[in-house]
Order: structure tokens, then sequence, then C-alpha cells
């Protein structure tokens, strides 16, 4: 099936990777429009750390020395026992370059590199079917109007409303939670480049610099009751953040108690099982998945996001691949082949994302559960499946 050129692409969701795709798509000349359903970007959850296979990434998209200069590179790590002050070296030297960025810097970066009228703002899509005399996607929004699109990415994260098209189960909670924020050091903080992780029981603070005076920090623990009231009240989320830190190191209590209040998020964690993955085509017509909506991950690898950079490179060079120039007697048209760009896609990015789902899949639920049996099961594949464990920030995704 080929299609012409005043097809429009309408991508779901204006986070990383819907920014990220309309841009990759942009770099190819390729037109798209971005419906976002929040009023502004959201940049939700402060930072990001960024690995070796997101640089490329970045790279392709043109983006990246911008953003170097915003983020310290992460030089050194260590993992430190509260109990016995006992600690232990990470591998962050090996990994190659790493930064951790704030998510605004990351979002505007990759807003405004794109054509004006790209993204709209205040556009939620409510469902999705196709249309069943062209099969072309058809699109409800929430004011009432309905978009008839030509091809739909959706990018619309976890709870992606464009996933249920494709048959995709709804992603799945594991019973951690993680509180992250920023800490500003007035006068510089002391962390150097160094990724610290401070951990006591099943509480772990996690420290990465991003700027001399600025400092990313993460805390993940089991869910509470009162999670549900603190999602809602920044003020709690610190209160109950500091009450969990009073064991830790006094500089380390310090910094989440001065931490600025309105960085502080708390969320759970979701994913979607490895094998929904592979039991998919992750292409339904001429709609397919991209990001979280389609590969949401736990962020024990910290690759969600980079992983959702290398859909957005991959999916705008199949497509791009994928054109014809076609020439009557009026004019000449650029087609896609839309079918088979997509289905390139799904190729190139399916055991990708069926890896990286299954480590933190398998990480996650060492962590989850209280299972001795479940937990040797989760250690011995591990070790059998991923003894490498810095191999999943080796990865380029090539070219745009
Ligand atoms: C605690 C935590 C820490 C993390 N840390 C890291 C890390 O250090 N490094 C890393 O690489 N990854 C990390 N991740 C993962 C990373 O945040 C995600 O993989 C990444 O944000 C995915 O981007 P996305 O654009 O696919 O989804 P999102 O960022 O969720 O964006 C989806 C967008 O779609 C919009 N949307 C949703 N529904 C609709 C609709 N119906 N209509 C219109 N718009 C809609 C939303 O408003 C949102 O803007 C972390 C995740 C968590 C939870």
């Amino acid at each position: 099936m080929e299609r012409g050129e005043e097809e429009k692409i309408v991508i779901v969701g204006g986070g990383i990777c819907g920014l990220a795709t309309a841009l990759a798509l942009h770099r190819k000349g390729i037109e798209s429009i971005v419906l976002e359903r929040s009023e502004n970007l959201r940049a939700t959850g402060a930072a990001i750390i960024v690995q070796p296979n997101g640089w490329r990434a970045l790279d392709q998209l043109g983006i990246a020395s911008k953003l170097r200069q915003t983020a310290l590179s992460i030089q050194s790590g260590q993992y430190i026992t509260v109990k016995d002050g006992k600690k232990k070296d990470l591998p962050v030297g090996d990994v190659g370059e790493l930064r951790c960025l704030k998510r605004t810097d990351l979002l505007n970066a990759l807003a405004e590199n794109l054509p004006a009228d790209t993204v709209h703002l205040g556009c939620k899509v409510m469902s999705i079917k196709l249309d069943p005399s062209t099969s072309y996607p058809i699109l409800q929004l929430q004011d009432g109007s309905v978009l008839m699109a030509k091809v739909v990415i959706g990018c619309d994260g976890v709870n992606s409303t464009i996933a249920n098209i494709l048959g995709l189960n709804s992603t799945r909670l594991f019973s951690t939670s993680v509180i992250r924020g920023f800490t500003n050091y007035e006068t510089g903080h002391e962390f150097g480049g160094a990724f610290l992780v401070f951990s006591k029981d099943d509480v772990q603070l996690g420290l990465l610099p991003v700027t001399e005076k600025l400092v990313y920090w993460f805390v993940t623990r089991k869910q509470t009751s009162q999670d549900s009231k603190a999602s809602k009240s920044q003020t709690l989320i610190k209160e109950l953040t500091v009450e969990a830190m009073k064991d830790f190191p006094i500089h380390i209590m310090e910094m989440v108690k001065d931490s600025d209040v309105d960085s502080l998020h708390l969320t759970d964690l979701r994913f979607r099982a490895p094998w929904d993955l592979l039991g998919s085509n992750l292409r339904r017509g001429s709609v397919t998945l991209a990001g979280d909506a389609m590969h949401a991950m736990a962020p024990f690898l910290a690759q969600g996001g980079s992983a959702s950079l290398e859909d957005a490179v991959v999916l705008a060079r199949c497509l791009s691949q994928n054109q014809t120039m076609r020439v009557d007697e009026k004019q000449a048209k650029t087609m896609i082949n839309v079918e088979a760009a997509l289905d390139q896609y799904a190729k190139e990015r399916k055991m990708r994302v069926f890896w990286l789902s299954l480590e933190t899949f398998l990480i996650g639920t060492m962590l989850d559960t209280s299972t001795l049996l479940v937990k040797s099961l989760c250690i011995i594949s591990l070790m059998v499946l991923f003894r490498d464990k810095i191999a999943h920030t080796r990865y380029d995704c090539g070219r745009l």
C-alpha cells in the first residue's frame, strides 16, 4: 500500500519519545504533528540518566553537543551499605559517556528544533479505531473532534491508549515506589562527578550530580499506604522521604531536607511484560508504538528514555528508507510504503526492547519477591543471560 505526501503522520504524546520521533522525522524531511494532552511539556521526574546508547541517538538527532554543555560527565560510582559503611565500586567508568540531564533541558532541546505548529498542546486522544473501509486510523479527541490520520505513532506512555488497538495487555505494577527530586547547593556540592548509591534494607538512595551545584537524587522503597495521598502533595513526599532517611548519613538526610519541593515526584513502577512484546507484531494497519507505550520498563537499568530515543531514530529511518518519488503529468509526489516501513521498524526494535525489558523484569522481580525460590531463579537467569552487565549501553541504533 502506497500513500501520498499529503498524508499526516500523527504522533500521540509529546514526551521524550513523541518529540524525539517528530524531530527525527523532521530531520529526514517528513512532516508530522504531535498531540499532547497536557497544556505544557511535562518534565515530571526531575532528571534522566542518559547512557552511551542514548547519547548516540541524541547525536543522530543533532542535539547532543548542546545537551552536553548542560550536564557533568559522571566518571565513577560507588555502592555504600549504610549499616557498616562498606563501599563497592560500580562499573560506571567502564560504561562510557554517562550524564544526568534535567528533563526540561532534554524536552526543550527536542521541542525547539521542531517547526512551529508541530506540537499541539491540550489535545487528549480518548480512543482510536480503524476506518472499516480505508483502514486509516481515526482518533477521537477529548474536545469532541475526530481526526483521520494516515499514520499514528503511539508515544503516549505507560498507560497508552494507542497500545489497546495493538492488542497489548495493560502494563503491570511492581511493589516498589520511587521518589525523585533535585537539591541545589548554592556554593557547590561535594560529590564531584560520582554516582553514589546508599542502601539500607529495602530502601536505596541514588544521587548523581547534574552540574557543580545541582544534584539529582532518587529513593526506591516498597509502596506504603500513604503513597496515594503523598503523590498529590509534594510537602508530604518530602516529609515521608526525610523520615525514610533517618538512619542514612547526615549529609544525605540534609540533601533530602534541602531539596526543591517543587521538583519532588512520587511514582509507582509499571512495566510491560517482556512476553507481551514478543507476542505482538507491534503494528496494526498504519498504527505503531514507540517509547514507554511500547516497552514500559521499570528504571532499574535507567534505559527507558534512551530506548525511546533509539525508537525515534530507527522509526524515522525506516519511514525515510521506504519513500519513493512518483512523477505523473501534473507533479512529483513522495510516497511512503507505510506498512513496509513499520514492519521494518518493528522487526528492528523487537528483540532490542525485549532483552531490555527482560533484564529489568528479572531485576524488578528479584527485588520485589519475598519467595526465595523466585529470587534465586531471577539471580541465576541474570547471571546466565546478562553476564555482561553493561552490554545494553553498547547498542548503537545506527544513523538517522
Ligand atoms: C522513576 C523513574 C525513573 C526513570 N529514570 C530513567 C533514567 O534515569 N534514564 C532513562 O533512560 N529512563 C528513565 N526512566 C524511564 C523514562 O522516564 C521513560 O522511558 C521515558 O520518559 C519515556 O518517554 P515517553 O515519551 O515514551 O513517555 P512519557 O514521558 O510518559 O510521555 C508520554 C506523553 O504522552 C502524553 N499522553 C499520554 N496519554 C495521552 C493521550 N491520550 N493523548 C495525548 N497525549 C497523551 C503524556 O502527557 C506525556 O507527555 C525512568 C522512569 C521512572 C518511572
